[in-house]
């Protein structure tokens, strides 16, 4: 096949390699999930089994590529984040992005009778759609996942007073959003409160603060340095012959890979892992 007359066609390809040292952020989306909720009937306003299925979906990406460092999820989206020393695929946007976005489909749809056993998927199945983009300094990565956290939290705020006054308020959804206009944070609190008895800091963490996947290999404790603590199934002994570097390599890829719903806005998410962003 090589030196055929139609290798010229080659050349139309172009170039996506991605601004080296900078932070890729991959974050996929469901696509037309308003409508694929409701055929599979979701519950409003969040449903575990799906949220619960985009985890274990993001899971196996992570454990399938384990050159992304970190994943931030909620709603239909899914945030994966790739260290700046990255080098897979030689940074080209497009075989990251189809990678991501055609593995953690695939899983979709593999786990999701798991997940939902008494209603299999039918056509039309589950799609999503995938971008990059570069984030130069550890500050702008941090933002973009303040960002994404923040916008969890406004919507399932408004979402959780919203559909309480339709479910429990018998309002319709015309009468909901006028209730609604104009509000801010603590007027959806009040509502929830006075009016159905709902103390939204009671709300499920996942659903007020999306899920975090990550590797969990050490845990700095606050104020300190180089204290780590085992993880159990990292327990083997640390072989002299190795360097440091080579240890911590290993160490990164055998450790577990785990989903927690914490808050990513404070220093203190990272400042006690400091491997996620060194
Ligand atoms: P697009 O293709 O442009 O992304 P979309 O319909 O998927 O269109 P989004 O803005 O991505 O629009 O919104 C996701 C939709 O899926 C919302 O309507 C949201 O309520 C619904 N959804 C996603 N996950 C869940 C869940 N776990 N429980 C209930 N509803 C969900
Ligand atoms: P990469 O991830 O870089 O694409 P690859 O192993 O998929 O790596 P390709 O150049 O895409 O490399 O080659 C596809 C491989 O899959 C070849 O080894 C080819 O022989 C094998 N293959 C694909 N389809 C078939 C098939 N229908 N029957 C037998 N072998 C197949
Ligand atoms: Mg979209
Ligand atoms: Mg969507
Ligand atoms: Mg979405
Ligand atoms: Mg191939």
């Amino acid at each position: 096949m090589a030196n055929s007359k139609f290798e010229y066609v080659k050349q139309f390809e172009q170039s996506d390699h991605l601004l080296p040292n900078t932070w890729i952020v991959v974050r996929i989306d469901g696509r037309g999930f308003t409508k694929f909720s409701a055929k599979y009937g979701f519950e409003k306003p969040n449903d575990k089994r799906a949220l619960e299925l985009m985890n274990a979906a993001a899971r196996a990406v992570m454990a399938e590529l384990p050159d992304i460092t970190i994943a931030y999820g909620v709603s239909d989206e899914y945030s994966f984040v790739f260290h700046k020393t990255c080098s897979l695929f030689e940074r080209r946007s497009s075989k990251l992005v189809s990678t991501i976005v055609s593995t953690f489909t695939a899983y979709y749809v593999h786990l999701w009778p798991i997940h939902f056993p008494d209603t299999p998927l039918s056509p039309p199945l589950p799609s999503f759609d995938g971008r990059a983009v570069c984030y130069p300094t550890v500050q702008n990565l941090r933002d973009y996942m303040s960002w994404r956290q923040v916008d969890c939290h406004i919507n399932n705020l408004y979402n959780t007073t919203f559909w309480a006054l339709i479910q429990l308020g018998g309002l319709d959804a015309t009468e909901a959003e006028k209730t609604l206009k104009g509000t801010y944070a603590a007027d959806k609190n009040e509502i929830l409160f006075s009016k159905f008895g709902i103390n939204y800091n009671n709300e499920l963490e996942m659903y007020k603060k999306g899920s975090v996947v990550f590797r969990d290999y050490e845990l700095v404790e606050p104020g300190t340095h180089n204290t780590t603590v085992e993880v159990d199934n990292l327990a083997e002994p640390v072989q002299q012959s190795k360097t440091q570097s080579e240890n911590d390599k290993k160490r990164r890829a055998k450790a577990r890979i785990v989903v927690q719903h914490l808050d990513i806005i404070k220093d203190d998410f990272w400042d006690r892992r400091p491997w996620l962003l060194s």
